[in-house]
Order: C-alpha cells, then structure tokens, then sequence
C-alpha cells in the first residue's frame, strides 16, 4: 500500500515505528506470556494520540486519510497486534459517536481523546454474537429525572478495563433495535469484569461490561435528536440513528482489522525470510531450498494481496462511496490468508516455530482472532453472498 500513503502518512509511519522500537519491541513477547503489564505501552499510545487517529480533522483529528490510518494500524500490528486491536475497538466507539452524536457528544469524545483516553464499543451479549442486535440490554426512563436506567451485560468489550468512554449498545424502551448510549468511565452502575484469557492479542484489553442500574443523564443517548422518548420512532427501525451507526462502525471497523492482519502476516513473513537464510540443513540454508522459496512466495503473495483488497476499501471510503461489501471482502480474505502465512513461517521455522524461543507462534494465535472479530468470516460470506443476489438483509 506505500504507493498510495501520502506524505503526512509516511512521517506518521515512521513516528509509530520509533514508538514500537521504544515501547513494545522488546517487552512485547513478555506481556503475550503475561510476565508484564502493558501499561507503559499503552499509557504512551494513548499519549502520543494514536486514538485519534480516525476522528475527524474538525474535532482536532489528523485529516490523514484511510489508507494512511490503516498503515499506522499495520505499523504497530507489526509490532504487538494486541495494541493495534485496542486502537481498532476505539475506532468502533470513536466512528459510532461521530455517526449518532449530536455536536456536543462528538466534542466531548474528542476532548477525551485529546487528553489522552480511549474508548470502547459495547455490543455483543451471551445471545446476540453474530445475531449482533438480538440484545436485551435495557435503558427505560428514570422514575425521577429525566434520564435513563440502563441494565444488561456486554461481552468480549476491547479496552473493556482500560477505557474512559463507552458506546453502549441498549434498547431504549420497548424498541426492538438497539439505540448508543455515551457512558464516561466511573459513572456508577457501570462495572467492569473480570478479563477474558485469551489464546492471543493479550496485550489488549477485553473484559465484560455490566450495567448495574447504571443511571445517565438523558444527554448519554446518542441518537436523541431522531429519537426521543416523545417522538414518534421511524417505522422501518434500521433507520434509527443508533442502529445505523452500530453497523457503519462495524463496517469501517473490518477495513481496520484487516490493516491489523497485514501487520502480522508481514511480521510473519519478515521472520521466515530472515530465519530461512540463516538455517542451515543439508549443508545450505533452507532458503535455497525450491519447497522454502515457494513458500516465502506465497506468503508474500497473500500479504499483498490482504493489502490491495482492503485499499480498495480504503479508497472508497475516502471517496465517499459505499465500501460495505468491498470491507467484507476484504476482511473475509486477510482473515484466512494470515492464518496461512503465519502457518507457513511455522513451517519454515521447523521445531523451532513451535517454541516461545521465536515470535512466530504468537504470531499464529494473534492472527486467530481476525476471523472472529468485528463479524465472523461466515458473516462476511454472507453479507457478501447477500449483495450478490441483491438482498440486503440475511
Ligand atoms: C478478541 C475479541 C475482541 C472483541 N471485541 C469486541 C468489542 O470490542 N465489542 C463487541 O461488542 N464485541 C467484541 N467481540 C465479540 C465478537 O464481535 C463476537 O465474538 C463475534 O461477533 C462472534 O460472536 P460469538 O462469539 O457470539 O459467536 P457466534 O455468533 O455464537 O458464532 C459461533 C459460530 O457460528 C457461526 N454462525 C453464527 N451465525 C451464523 C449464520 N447465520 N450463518 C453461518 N454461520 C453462523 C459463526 O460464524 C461462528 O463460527 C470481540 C471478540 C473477540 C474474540
């Protein structure tokens, strides 16, 4: 993608390559082993502003464009994919708010952002994964105020313990679909759990949220100006502000997750050609081997190609043209692909790649995730599946 990366993306780039080399490279292995917190590391992201990087540029954001964002993201996935997966599940929250909020709620995430927070992007529940809206979180009106009661348990939240804002998913009365709230950290009823063990990216965050008769103010819903307690709701409900910010976050989101793949399946690959010229067997190192060049060919091949489908997202999006299948695609294929690739530089490794001694199989249990997250691969085949025989719902 470098020939698309404008020059502000390249500095960027290079910034958050001295960020990884300050930060993360050596200590990385020892957070995925959990001998270390990453808090320093993340402490330090969130400092030098990398949340911000998809706000807007007239909130105070960047004004980089999506390509170059997603270099960034790839940068520091090359590095830990757990940090780049925290900055990812921020860009959940960050473009739902930009896409329901009113200006007040926009400009109180990005004063947030400014000062050094993160967000996180509360949806899925113990009955509502991949039927992502089938929610049963509640937000019904206060007995006195004017505000809301919220009530319900979100799962696998990134940045879950970490962050200092919260988009949260809720139905708001009687609705069938579910409306955002805005929930600063601290608010009380908000409680964070316990967080999840995971096979990889344990350098993030992800724990359950649960709302314990959480009590906002009726400011926290972040699509009021189409959705009152008063007005009449839109009688086809997917245009309920909420609802559609949920999916456009998500969308947006799967272009983000495949930036994070291409970190690690070029991570992966750099790692096999440096061991394969190194390793010596049969009196050659076993880059001379024809079985190893196909190999490093390949893995090549699919990290490039995980590049150019999603900067053909990335460029509609920029130019304001509807990307949703284009992210499916894309997500749908880095997903598959850097399992491969991570697969492979296993292989090369031999025994070796099996051991914590080298990165390569933290590598293969991060890239796991991208086949889950932000909508399975199955959901993607369906979305895309769906657009190809001109249905839009599944
Ligand atoms: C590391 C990590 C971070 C996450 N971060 C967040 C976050 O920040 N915020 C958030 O809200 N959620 C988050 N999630 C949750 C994630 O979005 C869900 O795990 C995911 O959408 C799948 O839901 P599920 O786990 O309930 O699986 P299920 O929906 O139970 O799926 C199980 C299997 O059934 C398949 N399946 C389900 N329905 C169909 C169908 N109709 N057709 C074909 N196959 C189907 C799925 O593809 C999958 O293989 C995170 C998860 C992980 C692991």
């Amino acid at each position: 993608m470098t020939y698309f990366i404008s020059e502000a993306g390249k500095g960027l780039i290079e910034d958050a390559a001295k960020y990884c080399r300050q930060y993360v490279d050596s200590v990385s292995a020892s957070w995925d082993r959990g001998e270390r917190h990453p808090s320093q590391a993340v402490a330090k992201m969130q400092e030098l502003g990398y949340p911000m990087l998809t706000l807007p540029e007239e909130l105070g954001g960047l004004g980089i464009t999506p390509v170059d964002v997603a270099a960034v993201l790839e940068r520091i996935a090359y590095a830990d994919a757990g940090l780049a997966v925290s900055l990812a599940g921020n860009a959940l929250a960050v473009k739902a708010v930009m896409m329901a909020g009113n200006q007040a709620q926009k400009e109180e995430v990005a004063k947030i952002l400014a000062e050094g927070g993160i967000g996180a992007f509360c949806l899925t529940e113990s009955q509502a994964g991949s039927d992502a809206f089938n929610i049963q979180s509640k937000a019904l009106p206060e007995e006195e105020g004017d505000g809301y009661v919220l009530n319900g348990t979100k799962l696998f939240v990134t940045n879950g313990s970490i962050a200092d804002f919260y988009c949260v998913a809720v139905l708001e009365g009687e609705a069938e679909l579910p409306s955002l709230f805005l929930i600063r950290k601290g608010t009380e009823g908000l409680k964070i759990g316990a967080e999840e063990e995971k096979m990889g990216l344990r350098s993030c965050s992800t724990s359950s949220i649960i709302l314990d008769n959480c009590h906002v103010g009726a400011d926290a819903l972040l699509d009021k100006e189409n959705h009152t307690r008063d007005a009449d709701l839109p009688e086809n409900r997917l245009e309920l502000t909420g609802t559609r910010a949920i999916m456009g976050a998500l969308i947006e989101g799967r272009l983000w997750i495949s930036a994070v793949a291409a970190g690690v399946a070029q991570r992966a690959l750099d790692e096999a050609v440096a061991y394969a010229k190194e390793r010596i067997q049969f009196d050659q190192p076993i880059a001379e081997q024809q079985a190893t060049r196909m190999k490093l060919a390949e893995m090549k091949i699919k990290t490039e190609a995980i590049r150019t489908l999603s900067g053909r997202g990335l460029k509609l999006m920029e130019q304001g043209e509807d990307f949703e299948e284009a992210a499916s695609i894309a997500k749908a294929f880095a997903a598959e692909a850097v399992l491969d690739v991570t697969n492979k530089a296993m292989e090369i490794f031999g025994g070796y790649g099996y051991t914590k001694a080298y990165p390569v199989e933290k590598l293969m249990r991060d890239a796991r995730a991208f086949s889950i997250v932000e909508g399975t691969t199955e959901v993607q085949k369906l979305v895309i599946a769906s657009m190809l025989l001109k249905r839009k719902e599944w």
